[in-house]
């Protein structure tokens, strides 16, 4: 099979900028691929906290066409490593646009030129393709912050050798649509036949991500189940019917980093553990215990949940469940930050309950050793297009209580590699707790089978890797008008 020229058009990239799921798949699999063979290339802004990674700036400035003239900026390469594979990052340099705090917003919210600064981003994919004198066989975009790429190479670069290119768009959530006012259109410097039919208008404002949806050569989503559930008028934030309406929505489940995520190897951990050889997560545990300033009893069950502390993750139904599920005698760990009200309830609560503590705000190295410390995880999402901490905990041999939704559903098998709940309701996981809470005391076998099966799961991105490839050469062959 011929090698494919793949470039990812991407908001975020870890390590070089991240706010979510959406920063680790554009820093993995981008290397997933590259490992496979094809010729990858990423580029996204040059954030503020961006500046700070090895890069070196190309000759010549990167002249972008927007809709008030020409904007002028850089490009900086830097790149993307890990054994056997390496990607070329660009970096698209505009202080006036990206050299601030945040990468969407800061503490005030949104940023107000958005749309201008991801106008920047996608047409200077483009640009930057015409600048390297490369011309990609896909141009896979990523949520509504690029959803411009596929209007662009369906309009102004249709007569264009990039008129051959597909693109892919992958949803990681939704709810986050890249609504903007009308007003603003003028700033896309597209023609006006790009804003209506299933274009960016919608109601009356621009919808991005609409018309991402609208104008890309293939659609993904990030777990199969969440891809069925975005079909439907009561998870498709309006978007359904045209979702519906391609017919050809593919869920690919994310990966997780194996060599971040490994028991085995993990310099968090006070002691590394393996599927066969569980005592240094005992180990864990007590280290976790002390930690927190929990009571030290290697036989009490360590429950721990790790989250942003928002609605969609089921945080009401976690507060209201709580006092009940420390009455069946567990320890509770909560670490996250969030909604106001959530840090100050949990706050509160930590400090009068000796069986419950809250770490609030963002602390890597701790949410490391609550996955290999605790026996269970909490993640009764009211949605989920994929999750990443059920995946770390089956990896810790952690076993995750989760609602049947999205990606938990695809990742988790009840019963056998963790336990479901599928009403969103503090009844619901009140049971859910007790029945695993029954099995950890009263069935210390099956539970220990339990935590060696969901620890032996493959959950790596070259499965993924090669789920996308198939999607690559599907876009390509529609593309080329082979389909
Ligand atoms: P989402 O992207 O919706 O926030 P995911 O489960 O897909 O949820 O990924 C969340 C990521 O952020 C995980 O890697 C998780 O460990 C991490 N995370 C969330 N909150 C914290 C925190 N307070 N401290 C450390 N890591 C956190």
């Amino acid at each position: 099979m011929p090698r494919l020229r793949i470039l990812f058009s991407v908001p975020e990239c870890f390590p070089f900028a991240k706010t979510g799921g959406l920063g680790d798949v554009a820093g993995a699999l981008p290397i997933a691929l590259a490992r496979r063979g094809h010729d990858v290339r990423v580029v996204m802004p040059r954030y503020a906290s961006t500046k700070r990674f090895p890069q070196e700036r190309l000759r010549g400035p990167l002249g972008v066409p927007m809709g008030h003239g020409m904007s002028y900026g850089a490009v900086q390469r830097a790149e993307l490593g890990a054994p056997g594979a390496t990607v070329p990052v660009y970096l698209l340099e505009n202080d006036h646009l990206f050299d601030r705090k945040g990468v969407y917003g800061d503490d005030g919210g949104s940023f107000g030129d958005n749309l201008e600064r991801y106008t920047f981003l996608s047409r200077g994919t483009l640009e930057l393709c015409r600048f390297l004198g490369f011309v990609p066989d896909v141009i896979h975009v990523h949520d509504w912050p690029t959803c411009l790429v596929p209007v662009y190479l369906n309009t102004v670069e249709s007569e264009s050798p990039l008129g051959n290119t597909a693109s892919v768009l992958t949803i990681h959530n939704l709810a986050y649509q890249g609504w903007h006012g009308a007003s603003e259109f003028w700033m896309t410097g597209l023609p006006r036949s790009a804003l209506h039919g299933l274009g960016l208008e919608r109601s009356g404002s621009l919808n991005l991500l609409q018309s991402g949806i609208a104008h890309a050569t293939a659609v993904t989503t990030v777990s199969p189940t969440y891809a069925r559930e975005i079909q439907t008028p009561a998870s498709g934030e309006g978007l359904d019917p045209i979702l519906r309406a391609r017919g050809d929505v593919v869920g690919v489940l994310n990966g997780i980093d194996d060599v971040v995520w490994d028991p085995e190897r993990d310099t968090h951990l006070a002691a590394p553990f393996s599927r066969d050889d569980l005592s240094g997560k005992a180990a864990c545990k007590e280290a976790l215990q002390r930690e927190l300033g929990l009571e030290v009893a290697p036989q009490r069950p360590l429950i721990g949940l790790i989250s942003r502390l928002v609605s969609q993750k089921g945080i009401d139904v976690v507060a209201e469940a709580l006092r009940g599920i420390l009455d069946l005698g567990a320890q509770v760990v909560i670490l996250g930050s969030g909604e106001k009200w959530a840090e100050d309830a949990f706050g509160a609560l930590s400090h009068s309950h000796p069986s419950f503590r809250a770490w609030l705000g963002m602390n890597e190295g701790l949410a490391h050793r609550i996955e290999a410390g605790a026996d269970l995880f909490l993640m009764p999402s009211r949605y989920e297009p994929c999750g990443l901490n059920q995946m770390y905990s089956q990896r810790y041999g952690t076993l995750p209580i989760v609602r049947g939704v999205g990606g938990l559903e695809d990742t988790v098998e009840n019963g056998v590699t963790g336990f479901k709940l599928y009403d969103l309701s503090a009844a619901a996981l009140y049971e859910t707790v007790r029945w695993a809470l029954s099995i950890y005391r009263d069935d210390g076998p099956r539970f220990r089978a339990m935590q060696r099966a969901a620890m032996a799961k493959n959950m790596s991105w070259d499965q993924a890797g090669k789920q996308y490839e198939a999607v690559y050469r599907l876009a390509v062959a529609r593309r080329r008008g082979r389909l």
